[in-house]
């Protein structure tokens, strides 16, 4: 079913050639992580809830692959955190910020930014630099799912936290992150939501789960048990 939606939208032109292979290495990772949400994804997830809530400025990011595999969770999750979308590619066309923006829009946001970018991270080429000045630029937390390494490092380079959704636990977006959500972003996207609306407003909780999570630590368990799987495979 995600396959079929990715390549829907890469006829729509929402999800652009890249995507499907970004997608084709995270299921890569998914098949090792055993296709489930693991209790180190769901410790990622409250820390990640917590620092949205604690954010004064949150903005999530929204690219081609992820507005065509869960844009209802998007909607839902910057209405629950109170958080901006902003569309922020790095193949980007107007053509397709626009696209993205109206696949956003039918599923009920009220306010997407990204099609009239007035603002530069820098440290990145001009177009995948691109950004608006009321959105991810003046942000102080940056939901990044499914994002690249090199604008994850400059988002961090700004100063700002970072929320990513990568089942890669090696690649350079989950070890620039603030606190990285090892799991597929359809099931990320759901929990990250439960979480938020269970600390809401539960500032000794939303302390907890900041305190209970370590990124390292949580990478690395997960990278265990990734190991783990192939290796008792390989002792079957
Ligand atoms: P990096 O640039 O961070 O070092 P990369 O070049 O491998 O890593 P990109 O292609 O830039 O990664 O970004 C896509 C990332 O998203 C990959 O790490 C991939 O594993 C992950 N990914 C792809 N599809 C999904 C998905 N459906 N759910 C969660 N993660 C995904
Ligand atoms: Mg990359």
């Amino acid at each position: 079913m995600l396959r079929e939606k990715l390549v829907e939208g890469f006829r729509n032109g929402v999800v652009v050639p890249q995507g499907l292979i970004a997608h084709g290495r995270g299921e890569m990772f998914d098949y090792l992580l055993g296709e489930r949400t693991t209790k180190e994804s769901r410790i990622a997830s409250r820390a990640a809830a917590a620092v949205l809530l604690r954010a004064k400025r949150p903005v999530i990011s929204v690219n081609g692959n992820v507005a065509a595999l869960c844009p209802r969770e998007i909607v839902r999750l910057a209405e629950v955190a109170h958080a901006r979308i902003e569309v922020g590619l790095f193949h980007r066309t107007d053509e397709r910020v626009s696209k993205i923006q109206n696949v956003l829009v039918e599923h009920g946001a009220k306010d997407v930014l990204g099609f009239l970018p007035d603002a530069k991270i820098p440290g990145l080429e001009h177009m995948r630099g691109l950004c608006s000045k009321d959105g991810i630029y003046s942000a102080d937390v940056v939901l990044i799912p499914l994002e690249d390494g090199d604008r994850a490092e400059a988002l961090a380079k700004m100063g700002k936290k970072t929320v990513a959704i990568d089942l890669n636990p090696m690649s350079r977006t989950s070890r620039a992150s603030t606190v990285v959500i090892v799991d597929e972003v359809t099931r990320a996207f759901p929990e990250l939501i439960r979480s938020v609306e269970d600390l809401q407003e539960d500032a000794k909780a939303i302390g907890e789960a900041i305190k209970k999570y370590d990124r390292d630590t949580n990478l690395k368990l997960v990278a265990k048990m990734m190991s783990k799987n192939l290796s008792d495979f390989l002792d079957r």
